[in-house]
């Protein structure tokens, strides 16, 4: 017998869980909700944490999803430092890190993912830090003080954003990465190259086509001091920060029965319900059938998971809807550029360059066979809505069906 019931669980206390909330207020349920999150905050935003936090730009409070006070306002309960351990989706009931039992009618698992670690030689060296939680972003705040030179390994949107925030704190910093150019797995050579130019502008050096053979410690012995290279360099690093990806956290999903799926998430359908009924799942570990893309999809990008909780949430209502949304992303580096992408494009055969790269906003547009599959907006540039309704529309548009 649970120890108590609640209309609607909702596990993981990022922004799908955050906003699923306010979307079932929103759409005029009244009956009790509980969020279970094992972090110390309240649900907050992940990108300042590379961004205007870390920079020292932004506070802890301008971070979060919803201001002091609404949880109470609103009347949904959150219970932050606890983990649900374990789903029974036959007898609908979740065990708490509490002890508790919790009886539930239907629930949303949105536990999000993990960073994945480097394990090379020297990887437990104080000084190699990741950052996934506000907290991280504390620790390298405080332990790059002292230091000149940080190594940012990983050319992807975090090691990229690191490098800037902590070039604007004043640090000498050293992208090291697999790539020959910033971003440019996702978004292509074009972008990788003027990414690559507006970086180096501002005194960040890279090091491309490369990666972290070892960690070695400074005179100390406990610290690291340099990032030795497959490639036979030496960098040399009073901090390291690892942006080498995530990985979907589906510990609870895979004890409690959850089907998961080919890209490493829960498996869901078209409505984001997961393979138990009543269990829906949202954001970064949730892999769905796109009806947008024809295909299974895995995003973890904020928005996506924004736009999922509140998917979810319909569908617990009984909208009965496919979460149609055209997923959307963005990134700034600190004020020297911005960058907002639309798709994405799992394979794309032809770039259109609207604009200049280095003379003011331009944007990319990716087409597959005449397709258009995504478009990256830099600083500005390109249609956006545009963008959003020629990937909705799937027709073939080709180069010269695309906005001038
Ligand atoms: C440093 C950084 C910068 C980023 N910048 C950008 C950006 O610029 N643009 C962008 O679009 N995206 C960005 N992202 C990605 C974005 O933040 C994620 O896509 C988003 O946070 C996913 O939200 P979520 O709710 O799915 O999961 P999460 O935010 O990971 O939240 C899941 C929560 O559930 C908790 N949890 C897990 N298991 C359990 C359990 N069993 N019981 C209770 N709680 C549990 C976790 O501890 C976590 O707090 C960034 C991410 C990081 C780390």
């Amino acid at each position: 017998m649970p120890d108590r019931d609640v209309d609607i669980l909702l596990i993981g206390g990022g922004i799908a869980s955050a906003t699923a909330a306010a979307t079932l207020r929103a759409e005029g349920h009244e009956g009790s909700i509980l969020v279970v999150g094992r972090e110390l905050d309240p649900p907050y935003h992940r990108p300042p944490i590379s961004k205007g936090y870390l920079a020292g730009r932004e506070t802890r409070e301008e971070a979060l999803v919803h201001p002091a006070g609404w949880w109470e306002e609103q009347g949904v309960e959150l219970l932050t430092r606890t983990s649900v351990l374990s789903l029974d989706p036959a007898v609908r009931s979740a065990k708490l890190s509490t002890k508790q039992e919790v009886g539930y009618g239907q629930a949303l698992v949105a536990t999000g993912a993990m960073v994945r670690r480097l394990s090379v030689d020297g990887a437990q060296l104080e000084g190699i830090h990741y950052l996934r939680a506000l907290g991280n972003a504390d620790t390298v705040r405080t332990d790059v003080e002292a230091v000149d030179r940080v190594v940012c390994v990983g050319g992807s949107y975090i090691g990229c954003e690191v490098a800037a925030s902590l070039t604007e704190r004043g640090k000498r910093v050293t992208i090291l990465m697999q790539e020959a150019e910033p971003l440019d797995r996702p978004f292509g050579p074009v972008v990788g190259a003027h990414v690559r130019r507006v970086l180096e502008d501002h005194g960040v050096e890279i090091v491309g086509s490369d990666e972290v053979e070892r960690f070695e410690a400074d005179a100390g012995g406990g610290r690291v001091g340099r990032v030795v290279t497959k490639g036979g360099r030496r960098l040399e690093a009073g901090a390291v920060v690892c942006g080498v990806g995530a990985q979907p956290d589906v510990m609870l999903a895979r004890k409690s029965g959850l089907a998961l799926g080919d890209l490493g998430g829960v498996r869901c359908d078209s409505r984001l319900r997961t393979s138990a009924d009543g269990v829906f799942a949202a954001g970064d570990m949730c892999e769905y059938d796109s009806v947008l893309h024809g295909r299974v999809v895995r995003i973890e990008h904020e928005e996506v998971a924004a736009a999922q909780g509140a998917t979810a949430a319909r569908n617990m209502l009984g909208a009965d809807v496919a979460h149609a949304v055209v997923p959307y992303f963005f990134s700034d580096l600190s004020d020297w550029a911005a960058m907002e992408y639309v798709g994405p494009a799992a394979a794309w055969d032809e770039e259109v360059v609207r604009g200049e790269p280095g003379a003011g906003p331009f944007s990319v547009w990716y087409l597959e066979g005449g397709h258009v599959r995504a478009m990256l907006s830099f600083d500005g540039g390109g249609d956006l809505d545009r963008a959003r309704a020629l990937i909705a529309a799937g027709g073939p548009v080709g180069a010269a069906g695309l906005p001038g």
